[in-house]
């Protein structure tokens, strides 16, 4: 049989969780459900200072949002817990004092000064700036000086000379490093918290994982946890660094390039089954053509296999092509629920209307359903509904305004509006039908002064869907405010 695969999604919760981040974790994920195996949600929060539970729930949150479960790790529990780096402490000090004992790390004194001293004095003599070795063979005098002194040491590991690291990467193929390259790095800070490096290693071992997918930018630390597998005696996962995220002028995306967080684009109303499509497509592509893919068929689809080397490019175009299909498949009551947060901000609905004024709601916010490419742009598109006071879009919309025919246009609109049962879409359609045959004007002398006195604009949804919407009373108190100020008077 074999192995199932075990793949984890390791974030550090240290700010708002990036796109990139929700690329990773689909991937995992992607496979996991592909086969059938198991997604660990591991929390790295060894960085004391900037991580926050806030930003875990965040997380947590938005991986729900798009859809993603997993079935190990913080909040679900499992068998190789605790899932939070910061409650495994005594975990790794357990393997720092078998390293210490095997002669495999040491203690180090060094001061930041006299490390920033070293760092310079390399970089003078166009060296690589590394750890040289300092503390690597102190007497026990120098040590019991150096804690009189009142110094805390770091844990350093002890690099193998002339040792070449090769990781057999999914994505990357071969990728050979010198452990000569490397200086003694420190696995352990003063205060006891272990590093990335380190910690990162023992989680992923422990947890048994078997394949590492993250980005790019971990595979210059992967030679170095490469040397702490093996000092450890660990068996090695698979890794596959995915390419990182460039924005469209080929620089590493940022937050130039737009809305970087998963938070920005939930709260910008983009549907998460459209996010989850465009980020599988960043640096995935199938064997064909197909672009729009419902996570059933992404996880039919996915491998590992068909994830590229070279650098993704986040087209925002092409996001707001795919989110554009998921919103245009809500139906009716998904769409105005994706609306109302937009409008409310929007100042256009309170959220608490109900009757007669929540039904016309409804319907002005459907009008923008084949318009939008994700629920922020909706007001916007529904404001003409809103406001009764507007301008002329430009000269040329007043000056259609002033044409002869106008007052005979208007006054035939006005007697035939009122005549008729109900201001529908048909009984607007026969009024245009009827202006035009008694006054034998051409469908633009009809229908644009009577769009440009309605919303001051010489395109727009058609006049069909916006009177019936504005009902009699305001379609003529706009027509009349226009006429008005274009200084037309009816005879
Ligand atoms: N905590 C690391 C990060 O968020 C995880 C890297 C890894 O997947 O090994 O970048």
């Amino acid at each position: 049989m074999e192995k199932e695969i075990r793949v984890r999604f390791a974030p550090s919760p240290t700010g708002p969780f990036h796109i990139g981040g929700a690329r990773s974790a689909l991937f995992n994920w992607l496979l996991a459900r592909k086969t059938g195996g198991k997604l660990i949600l591991r929390i790295e929060d060894t960085d004391l200072e900037r991580s926050s539970r806030e930003s875990e729930e965040n997380i947590k949150a938005a991986l729900k949002w798009l859809g993603m479960d997993w079935d190990e790790g913080v909040d679900v529990g499992g068998e190789y817990g605790p899932y939070r780096q910061t409650e495994r402490l005594d975990l790794y000090r357990k393997y720092t004092e078998q390293l210490l004992a095997e002669g495999k790390a040491y203690y180090c004194y060094c001061t930041d000064d006299e490390l920033e001293a070293e760092r310079q004095a390399l970089v003078a003599q166009s060296q690589m700036p590394r750890y040289m070795g300092k503390c690597r063979n102190l007497t026990p005098e120098q040590i019991a000086e150096f804690e009189k002194e009142g110094r805390k040491p770091t844990v350093r590991f002890k690099v193998p000379a002339g040792q070449q690291i090769v990781i057999h990467d999914m994505v990357r193929g071969d990728v050979v490093f010198d452990s000569d390259g490397i200086g003694d790095f420190v696995i352990v800070k003063s205060d006891g918290i272990p590093t990335y490096n380190y910690a990162v290693v023992i989680d992923d071992a422990l947890m048994h994982i078997t394949h590492v997918i993250r980005a790019e930018e971990h595979l210059s630390n992967t030679p170095r946890q490469c040397l702490i597998y093996d000092a450890l005696g660990f068996e090695k996962p698979v890794f596959g660094h995915i390419s990182l995220i460039l924005g469209k002028d080929r620089t590493k995306m940022s937050k130039r390039h737009g809305a970087t967080s998963v938070d920005q684009y939930r709260k910008l109303g983009y549907c998460p089954k459209g996010i989850v499509n465009f980020l599988a497509l960043l640096g995935w592509a199938p064997n064909s053509e197909q672009e729009i893919f419902t996570t059933e068929e992404l996880i039919q689809a996915f491998s590992m296999d068909h994830v590229a080397k070279n650098p993704a490019v986040f087209d925002l175009d092409k996001l707001n092509w795919i989110n554009q299909h998921y919103m245009r498949q809500l139906d009716d009551e998904a769409f105005f629920e994706a609306a109302k947060p937009q409008m409310i901000e929007a100042g256009f609905m309170t959220g608490e209307e109900e009757g007669d004024k929540l039904a016309w709601l409804k319907k002005v916010v459907l009008t923008s359903k084949e318009h939008v490419s994700y629920a922020a742009q909706i007001p916007e598109v529904v404001a003409m509904y809103f406001h009764d006071d507007f301008a002329f879009e430009n000269e040329e919309a007043a000056a259609v305004l002033k044409e002869e025919t106008v007052p005979t246009v208007m006054n035939m609109l006005f007697e035939q509006l009122g005549q008729l049962e109900a201001v529908d879409a048909t009984g607007v359609k026969a009024t245009f039908k009827t202006i035009q045959k008694t006054t034998k004007l051409g469908g633009k002398s009809v229908y644009m002064p009577i769009r440009v006195a309605l919303t001051g604009n010489q395109h727009g949804p058609e006049l069909t869907e916006i009177i019936p919407l504005l009902g009699l009373e305001r379609t003529l108190k706009r027509i009349k405010g226009s006429l008005e100020k274009a200084g037309v008077t009816l005879a």
